[in-house]
């Protein structure tokens, strides 16, 4: 990549296509799991801003799986065509927090089905034993693509005991580190403008990604949902909202910071509007808007992904 490319970082879609020749599609599934940020297990309440596992509204973990893969699969080809891959993504809750035959079950089902080419199971840094991420290894050892999402939020210690993580940011690099020990590709999450946080924090969470052998950032913009903690702490005015103006400039700058290889699997959040408190530009309506704005961001600047080579002393 250069300053003259076109797309000024590299997107989940433009890294899919390169390597599969085609669109990838991701299936979004809900597993019946808990987080042991709810049950007592770490702490008790969840992460201030989760609303449901962070399950999308349109998903039930009643359904079963296979039916929710093959509805998921009809919708894409309704909207896409035929000519389509598939990623099943076990998003909601902690989907490596079962036990290991629950476990091997879900994920055997995801690759029951033709054309899924691969897995992406979203997880919480403390909670990746060893024996799960042996048993992800056997899938991408039979060719698949296996992602592992870990949610790591800021690498500040204080702003996550100010959201109740539960877990330190050691966790997430240990767990970092043990994944890609096998044939794992890592995602990391962060969010911009969690409350307290100032640039300087934000640019210390990229440095910290930017150091370790990460292969994928889903980066989201604060957003607060209707019955969380954070909903409260809004309401009675404890922080403020970045504008999409702030969000921008910040998302743009931890791209800088991000190593090329690196693929940006998001830049924004979606909320269901009945359930979004603020800000508005996480609307599913926004979505685009937002992707552009960061792309026009990075143009503006003559920037790109890993240009900011002196952030890591390089
Ligand atoms: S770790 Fe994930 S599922 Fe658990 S409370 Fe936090 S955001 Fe929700």
């Amino acid at each position: 990549m250069s300053a003259l490319s076109v797309v000024p970082f590299l997107s989940l879609k433009d890294y899919f296509l390169k390597r599969y020749g085609r669109r990838v599609q991701k299936i979004t599934v809900a597993l019946p799991f808990t987080c042991p940020n709810r049950d007592g297990t770490k702490a008790r309440g969840g992460c201030t801003f989760c609303y449901d596992g962070s399950k999308p509204s349109l998903l039930s973990a009643t359904v079963p799986l296979r039916d929710q893969i093959r509805q998921g699969m009809e919708r894409a080809r309704k909207k896409y065509g035929e000519d389509i891959y598939f990623f099943v993504y076990f998003q909601s809750y902690t989907n490596t927090y079962g036990d290991l035959e629950t476990l091997k079950k879900a994920y055997d089902t995801a690759i029951e089905f033709e054309d899924v080419v691969g897995i992406d199971v979203g997880t919480r840094p403390d909670c990746a034993p060893e024996e799960v991420l042996d048993l992800l290894s056997d899938y991408a050892e039979k060719g698949y693509e296996v992602w592992v999402e870990f949610g790591l939020q800021s690498a500040n210690f204080e702003t996550l005991k100010r959201i109740n993580r539960a877990h330190g940011v050691s966790d997430f690099v240990d767990a970092v580190l043990r994944t890609k020990m096998r044939p794992l590709k890592v995602c990391a999450h962060i969010i911009v403008g969690l409350p307290h946080e100032t640039r300087e924090d934000v640019i210390e969470t990229a440095k910290l990604l930017a150091s370790l052998p990460i292969d994928g950032v889903k980066i989201h913009p604060l957003h607060v949902i209707k019955g969380t903690v954070m909903a409260k702490q809004y309401e009675r005015g404890e922080f403020k909202i970045l504008t999409l103006e702030e969000y921008v400039s910040l998302c743009a700058d931890v791209i800088e910071i991000l190593p090329q290889n690196v693929v940006i699997h998001r830049v924004t959040g979606e909320v269901d509007e009945s359930l979004l408190i603020a800000p508005d530009y996480c609307s599913p309506k926004m979505k685009n808007k937002v992707l552009e704005a960061v792309k026009e961001e990075l143009t503006k600047r003559g920037s790109f992904q890993g240009s900011n080579r002196k952030a890591l002393n390089r």
